[in-house]
């Protein structure tokens, strides 16, 4: 079974400075590293007022800056081709267009909440699957973020974190022209080593959640499955749709209040199907956190599996990739797995008992291979902290 490699950060922060050397011949003065994240559980929760469970991943973003005074921004990414020049003029909803969007978006909101950026040369790295439902856009916003903070002399305060998370969620929402929870912002930058980050999107509270999977022999699994079903599109959009029909139809300000007994109350089974997954799934990210607490993982792996099997069937937001490596790692001795992140494609985590990790690796990629599909991506994650100056 091969890994994709998280790095350390003191090698990729070195080499993040090298390049930036070489790209504009001078050293940078900060390199911002922010995390990408996995969801253990939680999903399209946050547009319904609803929990989740992120972990900080250890595959970060490195942003390495430098200001400038003459106003220009020259943008490079050791993951695209293409380079971006302009100023914060050439910055706004719907441009840049491309990955450039990310990064200008968040000096364009930074600005906007008062920090005077003059200008900046940015070169990025990155060890976080790109599109991997991996959350590779909010560790590049949140690297830059960091970066051009530190080095207008700034710390990463809790206040300041805090500030942190909506410019970034503008950067996406309004500039890129993503739709983001903050779900992704906030793990990159407040999560830390060894615990997950219970978010509850009703009242905005974070709280950490110790999770000692070393101690109890066991580990995750990510499988990034490297498949976007692009044909479904507006899958999240008719989602969301849905969610509001049901919130309209029951008379409640969000399905964080609804219950099961309401579903009855719903005249189209389809809807029925939806508020029914966002109603269970909410709760799954309490169970999880009580199981977790009390050290019953076969509890939070049996969780995972009917979360998936929600996804699946009542939010219809699997696919067959998602779907086979669900069933393969659960053949192999797996304590649960489920899809991660918005679905169609992306990725899947997988709780595994330490010693079974490599045969459930190996079977998924065989699975793979055997339905021809292509050759998935393999991370095994320890819950690892947010961002931090390199
Ligand atoms: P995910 O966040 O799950 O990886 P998204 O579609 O939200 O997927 O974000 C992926 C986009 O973020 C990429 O298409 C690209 O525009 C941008 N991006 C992320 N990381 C990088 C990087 N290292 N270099 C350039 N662009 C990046
Ligand atoms: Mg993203």
């Amino acid at each position: 079974m091969q890994l994709i490699d998280a790095g350390t950060p003191a090698t990729l922060a070195a080499s993040v400075r090298a390049r930036f050397h070489e790209v504009f011949g001078e050293e940078p003065t900060t390199v911002g590293r922010a995390p990408g994240r996995v969801n253990l559980i939680g999903e399209h929760t946050d547009y319904n007022a609803g929990l989740c469970l992120p972990v900080a991943l250890p595959h970060a973003t490195y942003a390495a800056v430098r200001l400038r005074e003459d106003g220009v921004i020259r943008l490079r990414s050791a993951q695209a081709d293409d380079t971006w020049e302009g100023t914060l003029a050439d910055v706004g909803p719907g441009h840049p267009r491309g990955w450039p969007a990310y990064v200008a978006g968040v000096l364009w909101a930074l600005a906007d909440v008062g920090y005077a950026v003059p200008g900046v040369d940015v070169v990025i790295d990155s060890t976080v699957p790109v599109g991997a439902g991996l959350s590779s856009s909010a560790a590049i916003e949140c690297s830059v973020a960091a970066a051009v903070v530190a080095a207008l002399g700034g710390s990463l305060t809790d206040e300041v974190r805090e500030l942190l998370v909506p410019a970034c969620m503008r950067a996406e929402i309004e500039v890129a022209g993503a739709p983001t929870g903050g779900m992704d912002q906030a793990v990159s930058l407040f999560a830390q080593e060894g615990r997950a980050l219970l978010l509850d999107f009703q009242d905005g509270s974070r709280t950490q959640v110790s999770l000692p999977l070393h101690e109890a022999g066991l580990a995750f699994l990510v499988v990034d499955t490297r498949v976007s079903h692009a044909l479904v599109d507006g899958g999240y959009a008719s989602r969301r749709a849905d969610c509001e029909r049901a919130v309209a139809q029951l008379g409640i300000s969000s399905l964080r209040d609804a219950t099961l007994a309401d579903l009855d109350r719903l005249d189209d089974d389809r809807v029925r199907r939806r508020v029914r997954h966002v109603v269970t799934e909410i709760e799954r990210v309490e169970e999880v956190v009580a199981a977790a607490a009390h050290g019953s993982w076969q509890r939070v792996g049996d969780l995972f599996v009917a979360s998936h099997a929600s996804m699946r069937d009542d939010y219809e937001i699997s696919c067959e990739e998602l779907d086979l490596v669900v069933e393969t790692a659960l053949a192999h001795g797996a304590l649960g797995a489920r899809m991660t992140g918005g679905g169609f494609g992306g990725s899947a985590i997988v709780l595994a008992p330490v010693d079974r990790r490599e045969e459930i690796g190996d079977a998924i990629v065989a699975a793979f291979a055997a339905a021809s599909y292509g050759e998935p991506g393999l991370l095994s994650p320890d819950p690892s902290a947010g961002v931090s100056l390199e």
